[in-house]
């Protein structure tokens, strides 16, 4: 049994909270102003703090984006050089290449908690805050006011960018139902509505596909970036805000003339660009991580052969060089994740209807999964005319050929396809078990012998081994050596080219290989 088959492997998840009240006697604002004039309380602007930390990180040499499988030598140092720089930046690249996870896991940068005037809507610094309100509260409780420590993960904010969010979302408005409820006049401050840019104040502030959101609200960023503060229409106040701005783009949107006014190109001081996994290895480590393929709850043992998770990843790297493919939109990483869950469930349902202990998938599970591709990618003209469906097949096609051709590249595969060159036939699907797949195979000579060099184990159990027959057959398949009906069943490729489909009538009487007691699957 391969360990590596075996998937114990726990979903990633984010950090849990780490809540560190400091010292959980710093809860006036007369205690805080004691610690940070004795340094021991740090205070400074979000860039500061951010690059601080990741300098701390760097010494100690601790990982800084765990679970990002790929960029350590390519995206992570030039973050690493915005960072330090003290840029807001902007991440380009095609879907799927973890760019939000990326602008997510910038809070793991942040101190791990941060003073607040309690109950503040843009996170107050209770020695200099901005809002009206909280000048008052202090006015009037001076060091005994209150004061809140905010968890880290509470200072980011997320925005995907459409074309339908306005400057009232972004900054803010004045609120005139706040106005009525205080009887107080519109242009009070504390009529103020704000919006999502001031709510990031003292954290990190992200738009995903910056390259949609109207000219004008760009121009509105502009202000942000250059001035460092908003004004909310209609008031006189500027809040000078303290942010770090980080962004995210499809590349061709981004360069693409017009759709960014060049100001604020001109203010996101680092252009970053991101990649699909360069090498099948991380990728599958990608996949593997982020695929949800340890099922609890089920009393079934789950092995994913090797070979399988070559053949998902494979079928990735096929569609983004596929001329029916559209390139600008990209394939994502998610379409790899995606097929593999897909196709560990269909070995999964496979052992529960044939009550078999353990789910091994198998190639022909790749095909079962076509749903888990066809949503994935957008299709060219030459795609469309062919059908979704007929390009992912061509897609997995390929891809079990390029992967079975690197499992064997020099074995000897005549003896197998010589059987079915001398007639013989075999009727396979994927809902057979495993004893039944290997009976039906059982005579064809030299068949389970090749599946066995699949890295199965010394002792492969019986869905193992199916599995590895069920892929020197996909193989043979996928290399046009042997042919496959659309109703799963295998044979002579030679056959196909001479008569296909009229031959297999008469086929039962002419002789075929010694199919032993076993029962004949020709027909
Ligand atoms: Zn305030």
């Amino acid at each position: 049994m391969n360990p590596d088959a075996t998937t114990r492997l726990p979903r990633a998840s984010r950090e849990p909270v780490k809540i560190n009240y400091m010292s959980p006697k710093v809860g006036t604002l007369g205690a805080l102003r004691k610690e940070v004039d004795g340094g021991r309380v740090p205070r400074r602007a979000v860039k500061n703090e951010i690059r601080e930390n990741l300098i701390r990180k760097l010494r100690a040499n601790e990982p800084l984006f765990p679970g990002i499988v790929g960029y350590d030598e390519s995206v992570v140092p030039q973050i690493v050089n915005a960072i330090l720089s003290r840029h807001n930046f902007i991440l380009l690249g095609l879907r799927g290449q973890a760019k939000t996870r990326i602008l997510r896991a910038l809070t793991s940068l942040l101190d791990e908690a941060l003073p607040v005037v309690p109950g503040c809507e843009i996170h107050d610094d209770p020695l200099a805050p901005l809002c009206a309100a909280c000048r008052r509260r202090i006015a009037d409780a001076g060091d005994d006011l209150p004061i809140e420590w905010l968890p880290r993960d509470a200072r980011y904010v997320e925005k995907l960018a459409t074309p339908d969010v306005t400057i009232a979302d972004m900054i803010g408005d004045l609120d005139p139902i706040k106005a009525a409820r205080a009887s107080l006049q519109l242009s009070d401050e504390m009529t103020m509505h704000y919006g999502l840019v001031p709510r990031a104040n003292r954290g990190i502030f992200a738009i995903n596909e910056l390259p949609d959101l109207a000219g004008k609200i760009q121009v509105g960023l502009f202000n942000i970036l250059q001035e460092g503060d908003v004004q909310i229409k209609g008031y006189p106040v500027r809040l000078p805000l303290d942010l770090l701005m980080v962004f995210s783009a499809n590349p061709e949107d981004y360069t693409a003339r017009g759709k960014i006014i060049t100001p604020l190109k001109d203010r996101i001081g680092s252009e970053i660009r991101t990649h699909y996994p360069v090498s099948r290895h991380h990728a599958m480590q990608i996949t593997k991580q982020e695929a949800w393929t340890a099922r609890d709850g089920v009393e079934l043992q789950l092995m994913v052969p090797e070979f399988v998770r070559e053949v998902v990843e494979e079928v990735a790297f096929q569609a983004r060089q596929d001329q029916k493919i559209d390139k600008r939109s990209g394939v994502s990483q998610r379409l790899p994740i995606s097929l593999l869950e897909n196709v560990v469930s269909n070995a999964e349902r496979r052992a529960l209807a044939t009550s078999e202990p353990i789910a091994v998938p198998r190639v022909t599970d790749i095909y079962a999964a076509l749903p888990a591709i066809t949503g994935k990618f957008e299709l060219e003209y030459e795609g469309e005319l062919k059908g979704a469906d007929n390009v992912a097949r061509e897609l997995i096609r390929t891809s079990v050929g390029n992967v079975f051709n690197g499992w064997y590249p020099t074995a000897d595969l005549r003896q197998v396809t010589e059987w079915f060159d001398l007639g013989g036939t075999l009727q396979v699907d994927d809902s057979l078990s495993a004893s039944e797949l290997l009976a039906r195979t059982a005579a064809v000579q030299g068949l389970q012998d090749l599946a066995r060099e699949a890295r199965l184990g010394k002792k492969p159990s019986d869905p193992m081994l199916a599995a590895g027959v069920d892929f020197v057959l996909e193989g043979l398949y996928a290399q046009r050596k042997i042919s496959r009906s659309e109703e799963g069943q295998f044979q002579s490729a030679e056959q196909v080219k001479r008569a296909p489909r009229v031959a297999q009538e008469p086929l039962a009487e002419r002789e075929i290989p010694n199919l032993g007691n076993k029962k004949k699957y020709y027909n």
